[in-house]
This record gives structure tokens, C-alpha cells and sequence, in this order.
């Protein structure tokens, strides 16, 4: 701000000063009320691009006859500054045509930066945020960088990782074994390899990208089958707009958030003119692709390189890393662990200190509670808006803390195994940590505590309070019970779907009563005794797996009552079921309709299926009744991958969600009047999909098309969830509604749920910058536990 309020007070003849204090930026300005006027209509409209402005207050000032304009230091503002740390930054368009401009010094410089762009995050070893306590320490600035650097007029003031060919990092390319190939320009000559169909890992901000042509599908193929990544979806990086329309349809707001600094991975749907080739190369079996824009001078480099007319396609840019691993950030770790997946490796020497992903993201009509949302009993309808709702949040949004009305006692709070981050909290202050990948090996959990421990440091937080899922088994559990008795403090455990549902309250500021709608593949159950018992439903309908349930959430998000639950589904031979979906689907027709029926339909479906049941003898022993028990789970994840399994969409899965993905990639946009099939739902709320199946059935002897029977499906599921929570505010008297879990990933789910109750008038909240996957429920998890503190400030003890 302060480089900014200098420029154009003295491009307007203002005098006065700025300085940065505990509330903020102040700003005293002395001149004409035209000028005033003008600097202040340019700070509302054009604010640095970095900045975050929540509020202007302007105040009559005594005039104090200043001359000209100063930036002044202050102590108090060092303070506030110290807490601090601005997320990564894509390059800007003026560094953007400095490089490309081969007059400039920095023509083809690959870590130009200013105060507007570059990196922040990924390079701070400690605070206060100096070039000293940056990896950009060992690289002493030249007279001309530090002529930028000092003066406030330059868009370079205090920019702290200024630099230039003469004074900075450098590229270099290395081969497979780790040798400097010798060429004039790395840059260049890494564009000559990925024309020419190799893979390259590339450093860039976070960490390594592994990068080949994105509309070569032999290329594609090869790095699918070096990664072991047969199937889930690659992320793709074009040079600009125009390049990502070839792609993807992309409207104006997805445009506006493709270019902006932070610069995510945008899930978009596919152009129609892309091949089949091509979509099932990238993604197949989905509904779009996600797309980002190069976001490094490195990229646009490579972008702009001309090699006799020839110039790169869009690229894939996937995190270099194995399975859910962290990605990887250092040269030795890329050799080790991927060594075999590519060709060559363009890196340089400026550390990354803290390793951080790309952030994905989608845009989606949500109606907001901002629009005059009313009271939770009387929700008035608000307008639909397009919102950014973060799959993923990383690059670009961690670290920046999320300011919230509430006030939290300094906490920490672990999230759950899937998706893995963690939260901290002080004050009216919540630091969400990047994504960490599956909290389930060495590697994850060590990025988890490296990452904790700058947390902790830099924003100066000693944890009163630990919160962690209540499955015991998560590595973050257990970790969290360690943490809590090594420090001698308070351990909270918060149910899953209380975690989901309570992160959406954190994010819309509600705490009041709320209906809570949670869809996600698993989460642990049984908590504590008492709301076991509180639960609906028979022994039967036990189960210790959830993952459709509709909860009332009260006293202020820190507890909750279980309103109903989707019939658990049997899990015919546990994980097997979850990894294979015709397995899902044979026990859910055992279970509904008898062994015979599933022994009918999986014969008639041939070969494989036949083959399939023959070699996994438990299914069989269930099928014939031998075996009476079973897992079982509640799960809306495990409802999809059953229906999908029905239809034969998937034989294994190799990620996560990939059934239910497959699923809604055949689901027609225009589903107007498509037929809905009919679920039930009991007196005591629990949702049965007996006649769902008992009609796709029907269909599928009709010989009707997958893709109308995932229209029906998706309309069905969306209506009936829709009179489920119809009944729940019968039954509560609450309109509002918060949505989470990875299932609201499903963006036609989403806008077939929204449409409905939007005419019930409920009012149906989603996450946003929090991400409605588990990689949100540290969040929640804070949410929960702060108004549990209040509430049970003894009985909560560790125990
Ligand atoms: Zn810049
Ligand atoms: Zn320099």
C-alpha cells in the first residue's frame, strides 16, 4: 500500500504521509479537495493488486502544513506487519512485458518480480518479512536493483526478492542424471524437449511441475504410465485466455479469477470442439478440465520462446510428487522419487523454503447470506451469485490469515486424514494451513509438522486448545493425543460431519441454530454415547461409517444432533468395496432386493462381472447368505459409486471420487423434463434408496442410455434431498442450511440442490475460500471446540 499511496499522492500534488499502525494503513493527504477526491476514488478502484482493502474510513484531519510526501515508519505498525505474510503472486503484466521486452534489462529474466507480484511465501524462512530472512538473502542486490528497491516511487520499493540477470538466480537444465546440460538458454532448450513430446519437470513457485504437451496424448500417456496415474484428471497450464478458450468454456468471472494474482486451478467445463483423444488423455470420464495460467516469469517464458514458428500447446502441470505425497520442492527429493518420470529437469537456485501446491477452484451460482440473508428462521431469497469455491486451498491463498468476528482462544486444530491441513487460530485470527496431502505416511507428516512449526512461529501462537477428528486411527488423532499430553492441554475430538457442517458456519459468520447437510465418501461416527442414542433407526441401521447426514447444529456450532442419515449401504468386503463399484453395487441389490437379484443382474451382465463374483468369494458368501454381518456405511460417496458400479461406468478405481465424477460427466446440462427417480424417507428421517434402484433397474432392462439414467439419478438425489430438508426445518424450525463434503465437488448436484430449495425457500450456504472437501474441516473443527470450550470448560478435560 504504502509505494502506492506515494505514487499518487505525489502524481496529485498531495502532501502527507503514510504509515501502516495496528488498524490498518493511515493515510494523511493535504491539497485540494479535487485531489484528495481523486486519490481516493483511485484507491477504491484501482488498489495494488496484492492488497485486500476491508474498509476506507475517512476522518477531517487538522492540517499540519506538510510538505511533500513521506512513507514513515512506525513502531506499532511493525508489530501488526510482523503477524503478516502475504500468499504467492502471479507475475503482473508489467513485469510480464518487461521480460518480454528485449530492450528492457530484464528481457527473458526468470525471476522478475515487483511489489505487485512474485513470490512471498514460498521463499520467507522467518519475520519480518526482509530479503535477509529470505532464500533471496544470498544473492546481493546491484546498484540498479538497489536504486529500485530504495526508491518510493519505483514500482520496486521494497520489493525483497528484487533482482535482475546481473544479480539474481538462474536457470538451469539438467538431464536424468542430474548433469547440467549445456545450452545457450534453458528455458529454450526445455521448449525444444517438450516439442518434441518429452516430460520435464519444471521448479516453480511451490515446488516442481512435471510438464509435457497437453494436446499430445502419446506424451500424456507416457507421463500417466511413468507417474502410475492411470486415470485421475491432469492439470493443465496455458500461456494465456485465449489459448485456455481452446480447452475449456470459460465466462467472464472464471476469466477474471484465471488472471488474477492469485492465480488457481480452475475447474472448467470442456470447449466443445476438444477431441475425444485429447479428454481422455487429460481427464477422461469428466466432466471438464482444470486449467491454470502460467503464473511464473519461467512460464511465460517458455510460453513466448519461437522455436522457427513453432511455439508450446498448453501444457500439462501436474505437482511432482508420488500417490498423495507432498509435492516436491527440492532437487535431490525430485530425483529420488521421480527421477524415472522424466527427461530432463529445468530448475534454478533460489530455495524454495516452504513448499505449497496450486490451489483448485470452481465457480458456481450460490446464493450468498450477505444479500440481506434475513434471520435463519426467515431467510429472505437472495440473488444467485457466481462464487469462487476452493477445492483446494494452497498457492495463492495460504498463508493470508482469514479474519473472522469470531474469538478464538490460541488453538490448533489438526483436520482429519484425506486432504490433510490444519488450522491455526488467536484472537479474531484463523491461519489455514496449505493443502498437505493424506496425512497417512512419513513423508506427509513430516511436511505436516515442518509446517506447524512456521505456523506457530511466525504468527506467534502457543496452542491452549487441540482439536482432532474422533476417529481414533488418524495419524492426526494420535498425533493430536500426543501433542495434548506432552503440552499438558485440552484435546477435543469433533465428530466429521459436525466438523463439515460447523466450517461453513465459520465461513458465513452464523451461530445460530442451522440445519447442517453433509455428503462425503467416509467419516467416523459414533460420538459421544449420547447422541448415539439420540440417533434414529434400528440396530441395523448401524453404522460406525457416515457420510449422508442431515444434522441440527446448535449452541454456536458446538453441538449437534444427528436429524437422520442416508440407510447405511453394505461394504462387501470392506475397502474392496470402495475400491471396486460393481462390488458396491452387488451387495447394495443383495441387500435390497435378495442375493437372487444381484446374482441375475451381475450374470446377466457377462463375462467380467460373472468373473468378478466368481474370484472374490466373500461377495458370494454374502450374495448366498453365509455370511450375515457386514460394514456398512451411510455414505452418499459409497451411493454414487453403487449406481455407477450398476451401470458398469467403472471397473476399479484409482482415485478418490473417481465413480461419482464418471457419473456426473455423463449427466446432460438441459434436464428438463427428465423423469426423477423416487428415493423414501421415513418418519424418523432416515433417506432409503430402494426405490431409486428398484427403478434404474427397470430401466436398465428397458435398454435405456447411462447418461439418462445419471439425469434421473441427479435430479432424484437433489429432490429428495430437498424434502429431507424440507422435513428438517418441520421438525426444527431453521431455513438455513449449510452444505459441505467432497460430494458438493458434484457442480450439477450443487445446482440441481440449489434450484430446488431456492424454491422452498431454504437457504442452502456453501463453503467458499474454505473448502467444502476435508481439507476445510480444521476450520470446522475450530468452530466447534471454540463453543465447546465455553460450554463444557471441565468435562472437556483429556481423557
Ligand atoms: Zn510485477
Ligand atoms: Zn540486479
Amino acid at each position: 500500500m504504502r509505494p502506492f499511496c506515494y505514487r499518487e499522492a505525489t502524481r496529485r500534488g498531495l502532501a502527507g504521509f503514510v504509515l501502516n499502525d495496528l488498524a490498518g494503513v493511515q493515510i494523511h493527504l493535504e491539497g485540494t479537495s479535487e485531489a484528495i477526491k481523486g486519490f481516493i476514488n483511485e484507491l477504491r478502484n484501482n488498489p495494488p493488486p496484492a492488497s485486500r482493502i476491508t474498509g476506507i474510513n475517512l476522518k477531517e484531519a487538522e492540517e499540519q502544513g506538510l510538505r511533500g510526501f513521506r512513507i514513515l515508519k512506525s513502531e506499532a505498525g511493525q508489530a501488526s506487519q510482523e503477524l503478516q505474510v502475504s500468499a504467492d503472486l502471479a507475475t503482473c503484466h508489467n513485469c510480464r512485458r518487461e521480460i518480454l521486452n528485449p530492450a528492457d534489462r530484464r528481457h527473458r529474466y526468470a525471476f522478475t518480480n515487483c511489489t505487485d507480484c512474485g513470490p512471498r511465501y514460498t521463499i520467507i524462512s522467518s519475520l519480518p518479512y526482509d530479503r535477509p530472512k529470505t532464500t533471496m538473502a544470498e544473492f546481493k542486490m546491484c546498484e540498479d536493483c538497489q536504486r529500485e528497491y530504495d526508491d518510493p516511487s519505483d514500482r520496486r520499493f521494497h520489493a525483497q526478492p528484487d533482482a535482475c540477470p546481473v544479480c539474481g538466480p538462474e536457470t538451469v537444465l539438467l538431464d536424468t542424471g542430474g548433469r547440467v546440460i549445456r545450452c545457450g538458454d534453458p528455458v529454450e532448450e526445455t521448449v525444444r524437449l517438450l516439442l518434441s513430446g518429452k516430460i520435464v519437470a519444471v521448479k516453480g513457485l511451490g515446488g516442481y511441475h512435471l510438464m509435457c504437451d497437453a494436446l499430445d496424448p502419446e506424451s500424456v500417456e507416457r507421463l500417466r504410465m511413468r507417474k502410475r496415474r492411470p486415470h485421475k484428471p491432469l492439470a493443465v497450464m496455458c500461456a494465456n485466455i485465449e489459448q485456455a478458450r481452446t480447452l475449456a468454456r470459460i465466462s467472464g468471472e472464471e476469466e477474471r479469477v484465471l488472471r488474477a494474482p492469485a492465480a488457481p486451478i480452475l475447474l472448467l467445463p470442456w470447449n466443445p470442439d476438444v477431441g475425444e483423444d485429447i479428454r481422455a488423455a487429460l481427464a477422461p470420464l469428466n466432466p471438464g478440465v482444470g486449467i491454470m495460467l502460467a503464473y511464473t516469469p519461467i512460464h511465460h517464458l517458455m510460453f513466448a520462446t519461437d522455436l522457427e514458428g513453432k511455439r508450446l500447446n498448453p501444457l500439462v502441470a501436474t505437482s511432482a510428487n508420488r500417490g498423495d505425497e507432498p509435492i516436491i520442492a527440492d532437487e535431490r527429493e525430485l530425483f529420488d522419487k521421480v527421477g524415472d518420470v522424466v527427461d530432463a529437469v529445468l530448475t534454478h537456485n533460489r530455495e524454495i523454503k516452504n513448499r505449497i501446491d496450486d490451489s483448485v477452484a470452481f465457480l458456481h451460482p450460490t446464493p450468498s447470506p450477505r444479500d440481506g440473508v434475513g434471520t435463519p428462521k426467515e431467510p429472505r431469497p437472495s440473488k444467485m451469485r457466481d462464487s469462487l469455491h476452493l477445492i483446494r486451498r494452497a498457492r495463492g491463498f495460504a498463508p493470508a490469515p482469514i479474519e473472522t468476528p469470531f474469538c478464538f482462544p490460541p488453538s490448533l486444530a489438526v483436520g482429519a486424514e484425506m486432504k490433510g491441513s490444519f488450522a491455526v487460530a488467536a484472537g479474531n485470527r484463523v491461519w489455514l494451513s496449505p493443502h498437505i496431502g493424506e496425512l497417512s505416511g512419513r513423508a506427509s507428516m513430516e511436511f505436516f509438522e515442518q509446517t506447524l512449526r512456521t505456523y506457530l512461529r511466525w504468527f506467534h501462537v502457543e496452542p491452549e486448545v487441540v482439536v482432532c477428528d474422533a476417529h481414533p486411527d488418524y495419524l492426526s488423532t494420535r498425533w493430536a493425543e500426543r501433542y495434548a499430553e506432552d503440552k499438558g492441554i485440552r484435546l477435543y475430538r469433533v465428530q466429521h460431519h459436525h466438523a463439515h457442517i460447523a466450517s461453513v458456519m465459520f465461513e458465513h459468520e452464523i451461530e445460530e441454530d442451522i440445519i447442517g447437510l453433509a455428503l462425503d465418501g467416509t467419516g467416523y461416527g459414533p460420538y459421544p454415547a449420547d447422541l448415539l442414542r439420540e440417533s434414529a433407526g434400528t440396530p441395523d441401521d448401524y453404522s460406525s461409517i457416515w457420510g449422508c447426514e442431515l444434522l441440527y447444529v446448535h449452541d454456536r456450532g458446538g453441538r449437534f444432533k444427528r436429524l437422520g442419515h442416508l440407510k447405511p449401504l453394505p461394504l462387501v468386503g470392506g475397502e474392496l468395496a470402495i475400491r471396486r463399484p460393481r462390488r458396491m453395487a452387488a451387495g447394495v441389490l443383495a441387500d435390497l432386493f435378495g442375493k437372487d437379484k444381484a446374482i441375475e443382474m451381475f450374470g446377466k451382465e457377462g463375462e467380467i462381472a460373472g468373473k468378478l463374483l466368481e474370484r472374490e468369494n466373500d461377495v458370494l458368501r454374502v450374495l448366498r447368505g453365509v455370511v450375515r454381518w457386514v460394514l456398512r456405511a451411510s455414505s452418499a460417496g459409497r451411493l454414487f459409486d453403487a449406481v455407477a458400479g450398476l451401470i458398469g461406468l467403472v471397473d476399479e478405481i484409482t482415485f478418490e471420487a473417481q465413480a461419482p465424477v464418471a457419473l456426473e460427466s455423463l449427466c446432460p446440462a438441459d434436464l428438463s423434463g427428465t423423469t426423477v427417480y423416487p428415493f423414501a424417507i421415513s418418519d424418523d428421517l432416515i433417506l432409503d434408496p430402494a426405490p431409486c434402484f428398484a427403478a434404474i433397474l427397470e430401466d436398465m432392462e428397458k435398454g435405456l442410455a447411462p447418461f439418462e439414467i445419471s439425469a434421473r439419478f441427479h435430479l432424484g438425489f437433489a429432490r429428495v434431498l430437498v424434502d429431507w430438508l424440507v422435513r428438517a426445518r418441520e421438525m426444527t424450525g431453521t431455513s438455513t442450511v449449510a452444505l459441505s463434503g467432497g460430494v458438493f465437488a458434484n457442480r450439477t448436484l450443487v445446482r440441481l440442490l440449489n434450484n430446488l430449495a431456492r424454491k422452498e425457500r431454504l437457504l442452502t450456504l456453501l463453503p467458499r475460500l474454505i473448502p467444502a472437501t476435508d481439507g476445510g474441516l480444521a476450520a470446522g473443527q475450530l468452530m466447534a471446540s471454540r463453543a465447546l470450550i465455553e460450554l463444557e470448560p471441565i468435562e472437556a478435560q483429556t481423557t
